[in-house]
């Protein structure tokens, strides 16, 4: 039987072309790219890699860890593996990113790229072109015009402003600007406050159903994240009020049980989870096939990094619903685009003409670059079945 014989962690700092001022973390300015990269070796030499993103040195520790939960493991048993995942998760450590890692083995072992072993046949996924950053009406405006001179015919714009009538003027112009010619949609991000830097607004449930009247009015395709996370029966209310369809679910990190709870009380019309985040790749479509079942619609969240991109891109295409929804394409010029998003990633993530054609290669489709890796990464564990290397020291230069 075929077992994982090594693990390895890294650090990766990445430089971005240009700052990236997050909406959703008021207060930040971004140079770089940071994650953590996981790669799974077994004892035949398949590897499996994921990578997620990081702040600090939160996870320097989690080697020894992995090391006693997956070395000697089957890498093809995926339900055992998560099982020692929820452990991590029950321990305080939410790691949901390896598991993608071991369908990349999985599909590897196949011969498949993941969406086809996951008996996906979507070959080419339409995009909506995913902004990050707050903009002015009028930067806003030609964005907008850019992205559909890109080939998009929908784009996400973001607000985040104290004053709930600077964000309905926002949606209002750029939907008016852009009618017949674009469809636009908008996240508030009010799921999870990120409040590090600086504070940020926290809507009520009144605000939300105005945000949602407004975003009608104009016919945005979707609201995203109107209501903080928690709030599963404000949410069901703002959901059954608005003309609008309410979207959210990347960040429940509880993944299928909480997520299926919520479709079952209507808290969306569309559940957005997110491989990384929500419970891996298998949670990820129990969600949408719950979503089927329940007559509500799927569209994976990927903002994270290239490995959340293309983890999520194999969950959409083999989701059911390819053929019916736009799938999110982070894309923020001139900070967050394909070739700092996807650092260390051999060929970058690129749309064509607002498609993402599938990768077709064994696996979850990419190459590391191992150049690249080198320059910006710090491998700071690394362990098999019979040493094991903790090198915290590695990283003692990251700032
Ligand atoms: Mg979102």
């Amino acid at each position: 039987m075929q077992v994982i014989d090594g693990i390895e962690l890294y650090h990766v700092t990445a430089p971005l072309p240009a700052p990236f001022s997050p909406s959703w973390i008021p207060g930040t300015v971004r140079n770089t790219v940071t994650f953590y990269l996981v790669r799974f070796i077994t004892d035949d030499g398949v590897e499996g890699w994921s990578g997620f993103t990081g702040a600090g040195r939160e996870r320097v520790g989690i080697g020894h860890t992995l090391a006693d939960l997956f070395l000697g493991e089957s890498p093809e048993d995926i339900d055992r593996l998560a099982e020692r995942i929820h452990i991590m998760a029950v321990g305080g450590n939410f790691n949901w990113w390896l598991e993608p890692a071991f369908w990349d083995i999985k599909a590897k072992n196949a011969g498949l790229p993941l969406y086809k072993l996951l008996g996906g046949s979507s070959d080419r996924l339409r995009l909506y072109a995913s902004s990050g950053e707050l903009r002015d009406t009028g930067a806003r405006r030609e964005e907008a015009e850019a992205r559909l001179a890109d080939g998009f015919d929908t784009m996400k714009i973001r607000v985040h402003d104290w004053d709930e009538k600077v964000d309905i003027e926002h949606i209002t112009d750029v939907a008016t600007h852009m009618q017949g010619r674009m469809k636009i949609s908008v996240d508030c991000n009010q799921a999870f406050r990120l409040t590090a830097k600086a504070d940020a607004p926290l809507w009520s449930l009144d605000r939300a159903k105005r945000f949602a009247d407004a975003a009608a009015d104009v016919e945005l395709a979707w609201v995203e994240e109107p209501l903080f996370g928690e709030w599963h029966e404000e949410m069901a209310k703002l959901t059954a009020y608005s003309r609008v369809p309410i979207a959210g679910g990347e960040l429940h990190v509880m993944g299928y049980a909480e997520l299926a709870r919520m479709i079952k009380m209507r808290c969306y019309n569309i559940y957005q989870p997110d491989a990384m985040f929500t419970g891996g790749v298998k949670q990820s479509l129990d969600v949408a096939k719950l979503c089927r079942e329940e007559g509500v619609k799927f569209s994976s969240h990927t903002w994270t990094n290239g490995f959340g991109f293309i983890i999520n891109a194999h969950v959409f295409a083999a989701s059911g619903f390819a053929d019916e929804m736009v799938f999110e394409y982070p894309l923020n010029e001139p900070g967050w685009v394909p070739e700092g998003r996807d650092a260390i990633i051999k060929q970058p993530f690129m749309h064509d003409k607002g498609w993402f054609n599938m990768p077709q290669t064994p696996g979850l489709g990419f190459e590391i670059d191992h150049e690249q890796l080198k320059k910006y990464g710090k491998c700071f564990f690394k362990a098999s079945r019979k040493e094991v290397h903790w090198m915290p020291e590695a990283l003692a230069s990251m700032t």
